[in-house]
């Protein structure tokens, strides 16, 4: 990207490799169930550090998928950060469970471990999500989750390659779903992958994503043949999809560098600026995947984020808001549970006040510090007279 182009919050980052790669995948003729898909789960197993990696449609059908085979339904609580994409309290509503909404840290965005600790009652499981590619406070929500006898699913969406004390996001609890959606870290245009180092449950993810097949074994044991003993979805991923997944690994290094100055160089720029909350790029043992840099603006309402957003669109930036609402507030789930503003304080400070930065590797060589100088000016116009 030269300078002065617009800069859109993100970008899929597609090259020659991965259009060869997919025309290669077209021309065989086997779009699922070949050869690609496998290697994919492979690559990206060793890339998060976990035992294995399963592959499927998105991030929110790994999370279902996941909820679904550990037997999570009717009548059980599963604990969810009211700040977060809609698709983490969907995926325990979906299997007829009740999402408990805790709010979250406000120098983070993340689930607070002291909210979590004073939810009352039973939890059969924990859903962190890595706001934005920060990790949780893990060794807290372990300790919970051990008194709950709850297990812990994190939401990894946005955290890829993100690390907690050394150990990388989706290998800290027993399994994390990542996604692939064209504006996250890498891109399979659609598509998801769990992590976990459970082998008994990533053989049955294997099996549930796709119809609860259970290949004949013995005598019986040819292509077509199969028994079913077990309920399944279709949430495979194709062979277009992981062929393109397997070339955006391939580049991961370059991204990720990439992310990582540009957080850097806007975090300090932004630093500065009187009264607004610039997000950490590490806290306590966490260390973040830079999706995005998060700023949020003074709780008093001084500075107006529209005009903020505005000034930005008028200088070429474009930027995101995560998220537009606390999840509760969302009307299907106010309606059906009751919740109501004020339950939520700081997810509603956020879902108010937060503009979040691009950071990706789109931005090119001056992309930064454009950003910086763009942001610093429409936020002295959004001051209030
Ligand atoms: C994007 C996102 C999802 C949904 O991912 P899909 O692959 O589109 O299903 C879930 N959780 C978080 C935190 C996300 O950012």
């Amino acid at each position: 990207m030269s300078s002065g182009d617009p800069i859109p919050f993100g970008r899929p980052m597609l090259d020659r490799a991965a259009f060869g790669r997919v025309a290669d995948v077209l021309e065989s003729g086997i779009l699922v169930h070949g050869q690609v898909t496998p290697a994919f789960e492979a690559a990206f197993a060793e890339r998060a550090g976990a035992a294995e990696a399963v592959a499927v449609s998105s991030c929110t059908a790994g999370l279902h998928l996941t909820l679904f085979v550990k037997g999570i339904g009717s009548g059980d609580r599963v604990a969810v950060p009211a700040m977060t994409h809609v698709a983490t309290a969907h995926s325990v509503e979906l299997q007829g469970a009740a999402p408990v909404f805790v709010d979250v840290d406000p120098a983070t965005g993340n689930m607070d471990p002291e909210a979590l600790a004073a939810v009352e009652g039973p939890l059969a499981a924990i859903m962190p999500v890595h706001y934005l590619g920060l990790p949780c406070d893990m060794a807290r929500i372990r300790a919970i989750a051990a008194e709950k006898d709850a297990f812990v699913l994190e939401d990894c969406a946005l955290a890829l390659d993100a690390t907690y004390d050394g150990a990388k996001a989706g290998t800290l609890g027993l399994a994390g779903s990542f996604s692939f959606y064209p504006v996250k870290h890498m891109t399979s245009i659609e598509g998801g992958m769990v992590t976990t180092n459970d082998g008994e449950l990533a053989a049955q993810l294997r099996k549930r994503r796709a119809f609860g097949y259970n290949r004949m074994l013995g005598e019986r044991a040819r292509p077509g043949i199969y028994d079913v003993d077990a309920l399944g979805f279709n949430y495979r991923m194709s062979e277009v999809e992981a062929a393109v997944g397997l070339t955006q690994l391939d580049r991961m290094d370059a991204f990720q560098a990439a992310r990582a100055a540009n957080a850097r160089e806007l975090h300090a720029g932004l630093s500065a600026l009187d009264g607004l909350t610039v997000f950490p790029l590490e806290h306590g043992g966490a260390r973040s995947s830079h999706y995005c840099l998060n700023a949020v603006l003074p709780r008093d309402g001084s500075v107006v984020r529209d005009r903020v957003v505005d000034g930005l669109k008028a200088r070429g930036i474009g930027s995101s808001i995560h998220y537009p609402g606390p999840v509760p507030l969302f009307t299907y789930y106010s309606a059906k549970y009751g919740y109501r503003p004020g339950m939520f304080p700081v997810a509603e400070w956020l879902a108010d006040q937060t503009i979040s930065l691009p950071v990706g590797p789109h931005l090119g060589e001056d992309g930064a510090g454009r950003i910086a100088d763009a942001f610093a000016e429409a936020y002295r116009e959004g001051q209030k007279a």
